[in-house]
């Protein structure tokens, strides 16, 4: 599945055009700086051994170390690992964030695999990739199925390795191992300050704003409590079995004790499909799963006024031009779900500092950064009379482009 890396060159194909950026500058955007796949053996539980593929991409790391995440899922491939890293270091440079953008992701599918299995594999990707990262080189973090836990794994055996102290190598740690306070909240937190700001723009109020959310993982359910405690109505949620819905709004305590039994569906409401919940009649849709869910098959159903994309990149670039002609508002990726990754570089901070942060400095400096990377994504679109995907781009990547310049890289 190559194609999520064909939806990178489709946004920075249309942008470099408005940006009318030189041949070489498109390209040096949209390369990789280096791609790294590794294996490595895993015993199981019973002593059989299998072999675990596994990736990183370093995209590019002009503004700072590379940064981002490492997702565990059976579907993981290079392709999609590329386009991830190039959003990362998008991002970073949309909430001006001194990090570049890297992606990681093992080919396993950890809902088969037992807690010392996946220790196993947190600690052998470690060993394979170690060369490769850094508490200045490369930060990775945590992604969709790996958890503090996983981060503290793989922190341990880095330093084990390394024989340092090393807490800066690795952020979305637990509390008790160097992570910082509102990590665990922070994607969805950051969205919904984003989300905030675009209504405070458009004059429109938060209360009783209809919500959808798509995926109940730790963005979907922290969002979904969010919203719902900022006053939204959250009338329908999903995860990968299906989801639920309640025209009234869902009792949202109530539905996530449910989740923590297995699924949202045994819930008491009406059930509903994932494909029959991104058409629902509602305010905001919150995307908060994976990539290209909404595409150009069912983008003309879709009814939200506002798509609020949590996952990363779960639009296709024909869905987005579809929404767009439409009239519906796309908050991207890579400023609605960049509060995940501030709060990480806070972590990071701290960590070099030797320091703790409280939660109400970390709020006040994610609610800051949120708050000005909206506006000038904001103001960007009104410049050049377009959406605000393709506005954040435009900032990211003349701010890239600038710190490329000032290292004085050769044309
Ligand atoms: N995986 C998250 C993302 O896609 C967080 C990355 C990080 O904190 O480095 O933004």
């Amino acid at each position: 599945m190559s194609e999520i890396f064909d939806n990178v060159t489709s946004y920075v194909n249309k942008v470099s055009g408005i940006m009318k950026l030189s041949p070489f500058e498109k390209e040096l955007i949209h390369t990789p700086n280096r791609v790294i796949q590794v294996s490595f053996p895993l015993e199981m539980d019973d002593n059989s051994k299998r072999v675990i593929t596994a990736y990183r991409v370093q995209f590019n790391n002009a503004r700072g170390p590379y940064k981002g995440g490492i997702r565990f899922h059976h579907h993981v491939n290079m392709g999609e690992v590329k386009a991830l890293a190039f959003w990362m270091a998008i991002k970073c440079a949309v909430v001006d964030i001194p990090f570049g953008g890297g992606k990681g992701g093992v080919v396993i599918n950890p809902k088969e695999l037992s807690h010392g299995e996946i220790e196993r594999i947190s600690r052998g990707f470690m060993r394979a990739m170690h060369q490769f990262l850094g508490p200045d080189v490369d930060i990775p973090a945590p992604d969709v199925y790996t958890t503090s836990q996983v981060m503290d794994w793989m922190r341990d055996e880095y330093e084990k390795i390394t024989k340092t102290s090393s807490p800066a190598v690795i952020t979305g740690k637990s509390l008790k191992n160097g992570g910082s306070l509102v990590r665990d909240v922070s994607t969805a937190l950051g969205g919904a300050m984003v989300l905030r700001e675009l209504m405070a723009e458009k004059k429109l109020t938060m209360k009783d704003a209809s919500v959808a959310v798509q995926g109940f993982g730790n963005a979907g359910q922290n969002m979904a409590k969010i919203l719902d405690s900022w006053g939204c109505k959250v009338v329908a949620v999903s995860d990968s079995k299906g989801g639920i819905y309640n025209k009234a709004g869902l009792d949202i305590g109530a539905v996530i004790r449910e989740k923590e039994k297995g699924t949202v569906t045994t819930f008491d409401a009406e059930s509903i499909s994932n494909e029959y919940l991104l058409e629902l009649d509602v305010d905001v849709l919150v995307p908060a799963a994976l990539a290209d869910v909404i595409t150009g098959k069912n983008a003309s159903g879709i009814k939200a006024k506002v798509v609020l994309e949590l996952a990363n990149g779960p639009t296709s670039p024909e869905a987005d031009r579809i929404l767009s002609k439409a009239g519906v508002i796309i908050l991207p990726d890579v400023l609605a779900n960049a509060g995940g990754v501030t709060v990480s570089y806070f972590e990071w901070k701290q960590n070099k500092l030797g320091k703790s942060w409280s939660e109400e400095k970390i709020t006040e400096e994610l609610d800051k950064t949120m708050k000005s990377a909206f506006k000038s994504v904001s103001s960007m679109a009104m410049t050049h009379d377009t959406d605000f995907r393709t506005a954040a781009y435009i900032l990211a990547i003349g701010r890239i482009l600038e710190a490329e310049k000032s290292k004085g890289s050769e044309p």
